[in-house]
């Protein structure tokens, strides 16, 4: 998995969520999985 924002590539980021909908800031919607990553703090959906 690869940061969308500073590229850091970790198979360990702070946190995985997995809820059945997860809002995503800036109103992009909804994602069935989002990881953060330790470095920018990005969350990056998957699904
Ligand atoms: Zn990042």
């Amino acid at each position: 998995m690869k940061c969308g924002s500073c590229g850091e590539i970790s198979e360990k980021w702070q946190y995985i969520r997995q809820m059945d909908s997860v809002a995503l800031k800036g109103g992009r919607g909804s994602a069935s999985m989002v990881q953060k990553c330790k470095l920018c703090a990005r969350e990056n959906s998957i699904g």
